[in-house]
């Protein structure tokens, strides 16, 4: 892999840019692998990328039935944040958040990562109680994040009202570290280094069914044929209960829509990222100046990539509350995801019934911000058995009445 540098821009800026050689290799598939990982999501590649880093297992192919990033990866709103209420969350949200501080660097690749700040508005005194709340429970984590007054949040968002005419802003749980990073960079970036250690991402692969012996997983059939491997990883979002029926167990999970919508560019405005859970909207500004919005989950189970047509409505009226001037903005486009939503709002990073089958999933609507957290923990339980990272986040748990609710740092949907 060629290294990505000033001095390689300037080099081939001099040769009419020629000499880049492709991110990745498209392979096809071999008869065998160590491990393969389904889905070449954010969460799928960057297992795939830590196993390799960390563990030395590189005999891996990660399998994509679309193009890699096609997914929810490349269909989120990009917040980072890991200002969650339970220990073995904010662990694990804080690790993903630290590594993303330098996964440029780590990855010779620029993912775009922006600690701009983002900020939970307080709008009833309900929200008061649960960030402030949150707030300490943060500082004892080791998470910086602090609670801030209406006057602040002004100060740091000018065109923000504070007096909406349902719900005035009160204050504010503020995460100065927290923001956005390029969600299709987090994928190329994991891609091109998996590809650099010798994996094989195999796109435009469908796998139909995992194969299994003596309650061990042996290989999965696919739409390019049958592959054998040691080690299965399903990290595949709102396809999880399909991937789990195949291997033959279920799993306590729902796939709804999720959508968002950005409008056309616009001068900066607002560079801090703003979530208002009780009115239920949230954006931020990109880089290239469109307002990116994020709306809500159908009330309905579905595989569209779309979502209904009056959560647009809503979620603009609630942020015309908050942001009179969004009244005056064009929307440009708008698109839907599969997420996958667990019943306490927290993901699932476990073994399964089947030997040597791994699952990650659950993230519902906030999985972004978890990706280098994740596959590194998730890198960890498949190669040693075990992860502090992850034994929290069993299958089990719902068995057992050991859930972590995090149903408020999880409210809205980003
Ligand atoms: C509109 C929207 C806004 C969001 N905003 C945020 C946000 O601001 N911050 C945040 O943290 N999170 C956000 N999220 C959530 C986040 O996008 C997801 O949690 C995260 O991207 C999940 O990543 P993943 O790798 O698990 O799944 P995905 O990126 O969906 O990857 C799974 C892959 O598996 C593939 N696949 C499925 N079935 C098969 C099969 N049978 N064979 C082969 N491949 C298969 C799919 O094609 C897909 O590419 C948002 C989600 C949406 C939809």
């Amino acid at each position: 892999m060629k290294h990505y540098s000033a001095f390689a821009v300037a080099r081939e800026a001099l040769r009419y840019h020629t000499g880049w050689e492709r991110a990745w290799r498209s392979p096809e598939p071999k008869k065998r692998y160590d491990v393969i990982i389904v889905g070449a999501g954010g969460h799928g590649l960057a297992t795939a990328y830590y196993l390799g880093k960390n563990y030395g297992i590189q005999n891996i192919a990660v399998i994509e039935k679309g193009w890699l990033g096609g997914g929810n990866t490349g269909r989120n709103t990009t917040i980072i944040r890991s200002n969650y209420l339970q220990d073995p969350s904010a662990a694990l949200y804080e690790k993903a958040r630290g590594l993303y501080e330098d996964l440029s660097q780590d990855l010779n690749y620029n993912v775009m990562f922006s600690p701009r700040g983002v900020m939970m508005l307080a709008q009833t005194q309900h929200e008061i109680r649960g960030y402030q709340r949150t707030a300490h429970a943060n500082a004892l984590q080791g998470v910086k994040t602090e609670w801030i007054t209406p006057e602040r949040v002004k100060e740091l968002v000018p065109i923000i009202n504070l007096d909406g005419p349902r719900y005035p802003v009160l204050g504010a749980l503020w995460q100065d570290r927290g923001g956005t990073a390029r969600h299709d960079a987090v994928a190329w970036g994991y891609a091109r280094a998996c590809s650099a250690m010798g994996m094989d991402i195999i796109q435009q692969c469908e796998v139909t069914g995992v194969r299994s012996e003596n309650g061990r997983v042996v290989g999965v059939d696919t739409t390019k044929g049958a592959i054998d491997c040691d080690k299965l990883g399903m990290i595949v979002a709102g396809h999880s209960g399909q991937l789990a029926e195949m291997a033959g167990f279920r799993l306590p999970l729902e796939a709804i829509s999720l959508q968002a919508l950005v409008s056309e560019p616009i001068k900066p405005c607002m560079d801090v990222v703003v979530m208002a859970n009780t009115v239920h909207g949230y954006m931020s500004q990109s880089d290239k100046g469109e307002i990116v919005i994020g709306g809500g989950t159908d009330g309905y189970n579905n595989y569209t990539q779309r979502g209904s047509f009056h959560h647009i409505e809503e979620t603009v009226r609630a942020l015309v509350e908050t942001f009179p001037m969004v009244s005056r903005l064009k929307m440009l486009r708008q698109w839907g995801g599969i997420v996958d939503m667990t019943g306490d709002r927290s993901p699932i990073l476990s073994k399964t019934p089947l030997g040597g089958c791994f699952i990650n999933c659950g993230w519902g609507t906030g999985g972004f911000k978890a990706i280098p957290g994740s596959g590194w923990g998730m890198a960890q339980l498949m190669a040693t058995g075990h992860s502090p990272l992850t034994e929290a986040f069993t299958l089990d748990r719902f068995k057992e009445g050991r859930f972590i609710d995090e149903s408020v740092a999880a409210g809205v949907a980003h």
